[in-house]
């Protein structure tokens, strides 16, 4: 339903929070947000974490309160289920903690990956990818991106995405990190929009599914189009197209919205 992202040198959680509130009037029956964890007096992300909620994003705001959760980088979503009943362990954010791994395995978790639409082929992903090992934690359809992602993963987000966008059919908007690169979000966009928000002195990066969600963090928006691959990292971006090819920033251009 709803899309928040953000690269950053400052802490993001409120950021993306409130952009959760601003995304409310569309509905939703869970939300939740994921952040490369920071801790005070550590400049070291201590990995990938969550909190998700049925309840209000009010509810969403009390837990990262009173967990303390900060981060420079992060994704949030609004759910609105098509598969899988709406509870916490169906909200998005989703993880991937690798073959054979669970929550409870106490690995840390690798990919986390927020999903807007449906992937019609995930029952047959979602047994290829049993038969690699992985561990469905969910009942929806976005849980097997996350698997999918972790499977082509080798060092680089952004290849891992596009060897994954390959096998996906249905419509999407994502936004995935992964543990070993705290400073980096990925998203694409087939089906379901997401546009991408440019901060200040290019300082942060925000990705949305709607640029409502960024209103009074930036007005300089990007509008990404079918097909699109979007890489953040502070400081600068990329925008492939469908084809595979980085995009010139005037075929992109950044646009103020009002
Ligand atoms: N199909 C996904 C789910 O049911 C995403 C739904 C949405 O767009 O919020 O979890």
């Amino acid at each position: 339903c709803g899309i928040v992202g953000a690269v950053s040198t400052r802490n993001i959680v409120p950021l993306l929070v409130q952009g959760l509130q601003r995304l409310e009037y569309r509905g939703y029956d869970s939300c939740g947000v994921a952040v490369h964890r920071l801790v005070q007096g550590s400049p070291i992300s201590q990995g990938l974490q969550r909190a998700r909620s049925t309840s209000r994003v009010a509810e969403l705001l009390e837990q990262v309160r009173t967990e303390d959760l900060q981060g420079l980088t992060g994704i949030a979503h609004t759910r609105w289920a098509t598969h899988g009943a709406p509870a916490v362990h169906n909200a998005h954010p989703h993880f991937s903690y690798g073959p054979g791994l669970t929550a409870e395995s106490g690995k840390p978790a690798r990919v986390a990956l927020v999903h807007n639409g449906i992937i019609e082929n995930y029952e047959q992903l979602r047994a290829k990818l049993q038969d690699k090992g992985y561990i469905f934690a969910s009942q929806t359809d976005t849980e097997v991106i996350a698997h999918l992602l972790d499977s082509h993963y080798n060092g680089d987000l952004f290849d891992a995405l596009k060897a994954t966008r390959a096998e996906l059919h249905g419509a999407y908007a994502l936004a995935v990190m992964h543990k070993d690169e705290p400073h980096r979000v990925v998203g694409a966009r087939a089906g379901s929009p997401l546009i991408l928000g440019v901060g200040v002195d290019n300082s942060e990066f925000f990705l949305a599914s709607d640029a409502m969600a960024l209103a009074g963090v930036t007005d300089q928006i990007v509008y990404l189009e079918e097909g699109d691959l979007v890489d953040l990292q502070p400081g600068r971006y990329w925008i492939a197209a469908k084809d595979g090819h980085v995009v010139l920033p005037e075929q992109r251009p950044v646009k103020t919205v009002h």
